[in-house]
């Protein structure tokens, strides 16, 4: 049996019978254990010692944690999640698409929240999709330059959407902008990342390199932290449903004869 000491509690790890995967004494896999608290996790770090820092002030191969948000669905969340990082004096760099179609950055309430994370100390840049040009460098540069004029701001570096192993590979800057997958950021310091929210490479914790204070780059996503749900697939569930329900009052406002159908739907 291993025992990894928490600040907060103590978790005791099995083998569980038929998967041969490590489950907890509360029934929990291991490899979604731990998404229930994010300033717990957060102060984890700091307690450990690390220095949350921006991704071009990384320099030290021990105690500094580059903390990086790629907002793939929701402006609201990653607010949320900007909010409980500012309490603890957390700062972090938060990336948005401009051609999603999960959010736009052009709406109102989309623009406003995205505004209040960099008044609150983070930074905010570009999250790029390479795919959808045929020439990724004009893509990119396209999309700095819309996302510069859209919110007054520089662009430093940018990170990739659903890269493929050659942009994971590409280590030089695209058209001239730095990107998180480069060596400096990928390679030299300790990458952990929460996609498809699971720690597919077990808990952040029990690395080797937490223990021994390695510098680190950290990708979270909010969708995983802020919502409802014991798994990955309940916080799915619960983030559909309400984005369903906001989908309906967007109807109703907007549209005088859906008010008729709403309640049937
Ligand atoms: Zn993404």
């Amino acid at each position: 049996m291993t025992q990894f000491i928490h600040p907060s509690r103590k978790f005791s790890l099995q083998p569980s019978s038929a998967s041969g995967k490590k489950v907890l004494t509360d029934g929990i896999a291991e490899e979604h254990q731990g998404f229930d608290c994010y300033e717990e996790f957060l102060s984890t770090f700091l307690e450990r010692g690390y220095r949350f820092c921006f991704f071009p002030e990384l320099s030290e191969p021990f105690f500094e944690l580059v903390l990086r948000h790629d907002i793939d669905f929701d402006t609201h969340l990653a607010l949320r999640m900007a909010t409980k990082e500012k309490e603890l004096g957390v700062r972090s760099t938060f990336f948005f698409l401009i051609r999603s179609p999960m959010y736009n950055v052009l709406d109102p309430q989309d623009y406003e929240n995205i505004q209040l994370i960099r008044e609150m100390g983070h930074v905010i840049s570009l999250h790029f999709d390479p795919t959808l040009y045929v020439d990724f460098e004009q893509g990119l540069r396209i999309e700095v330059d819309m996302f510069k004029s859209i919110f007054q701001t520089d662009i430093h570096i940018v990170s990739l959407h659903r890269p493929s192993t050659f942009f994971q590979q590409h280590d030089a800057p695209i058209a001239g902008i730095e990107h998180t997958y480069q060596s400096r950021y990928f390679r030299q310091v300790k990458y952990i990342s929460d996609s498809t929210g699971v720690w597919r490479y077990g808990h952040p914790f029990k690395t080797q390199e937490f223990l021994t204070g390695k510098s680190m780059h950290v990708l979270i996503h909010p969708i995983w932290w802020m919502l409802e749900g014991r798994t990955n697939l309940d916080k799915l569930r619960c983030y559909y449903r309400q984005r369903v329900d906001a989908l309906k009052a967007n109807f109703s406002e907007n549209c005088i004869p859906f008010r008729q159908l709403n309640g049937h739907l």
